[in-house]
């Protein structure tokens, strides 16, 4: 096989990767600061819980200080009692009383429900409790997860980039330049497949004439339609086969 060709096929591998791997890099912080707002909203959540319950004892206290207040009224009341003049007074303080003391019911049922409604908060924020221990941990081993993903892809995309200038080197200028005009021009890739008598990247026939000379894979052609630099990876094969074109580039 034309070295050139051999190369730039390699390039082209080494470029996909590279761009694979900045797309997973770049996504990373996206993803960690996903996880951390997941775990604030849990933590956020509990607060609020907590602040609910803190209000509801507030109330509490309130109701039962109003309890107290009425039930002195109704004790002063009652002593009135005893020094009305007249039958009207007498009545019109026992009806006095009788609605102090439903109203003394009605905050007691106050006080119940809000019992309950403490209650029911207690559970919660205790089942939360529990349950925000086991996000952090769920969270921390997922960050620490992404973390050494990133560690690796780093690492790969180095190697890569490093193999990358060696390629780039070996090149001949015109070869590196040609790649380095059609790349961006055509989506990322400037190196097609040839497969029975197709451009695999635009699917155009190639005229016989280059299409026996592509067979070669001697030659640095490219495609008359879309411009990409096109080789021969063999015979149809079954499957895919990126381990086997590679090979088959290393032994033409
Ligand atoms: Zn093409």
């Amino acid at each position: 096989m034309y070295p050139d060709l051999k190369n730039v096929i390699e390039l082209q591998q080494v470029d996909v990767r590279v761009e694979e791997l900045t797309k997973q890099i770049d996504s990373l912080p996206a993803q960690i600061q996903s996880l951390h707002s997941r775990l604030d909203g849990f933590i956020h959540a509990q607060e609020e819980r907590k602040k609910r319950l803190t209000a509801n004892q507030h109330a509490r206290k309130e109701l039962d200080g109003d309890i107290k207040v009425i039930q002195e009224k109704i004790a002063k009341h009652k002593d009135q009692l005893y020094q009305v003049k007249t039958n009207d007074q007498f009545r019109a303080m026992t009806k006095e009383i009788e609605g102090e003391e439903a109203k003394v019911r009605a905050i007691e049922d106050e006080i119940l429900e809000k019992m309950l409604e403490a209650e029911e908060i207690q559970k919660q924020v205790q089942e939360a409790a529990s349950r925000l221990e086991s996000e952090r941990l769920l969270v921390a081993a997922q960050i620490a997860q992404l973390e050494s993903e990133q560690k690796a892809d780093d690492e790969e995309r180095r190697g890569l980039q490093a193999r990358r200038a060696e390629i780039q080197a070996s090149l001949s200028e015109s070869t590196r330049s040609l790649y380095d005009r059609i790349r961006p021009a055509r989506r990322g890739i400037a190196v097609a497949e040839v497969r029975e008598g197709l451009c695999t990247a635009c699917n155009v026939l190639l005229r016989p004439q280059v299409y026996n000379e592509v067979r070669t894979n001697e030659v640095l052609l490219t495609c008359e339609n879309c411009g990409r630099i096109i080789y021969y990876p063999g015979p149809a094969r079954l499957g895919t086969n990126e381990s086997e074109s590679s090979e088959a580039g290393a032994t033409a």
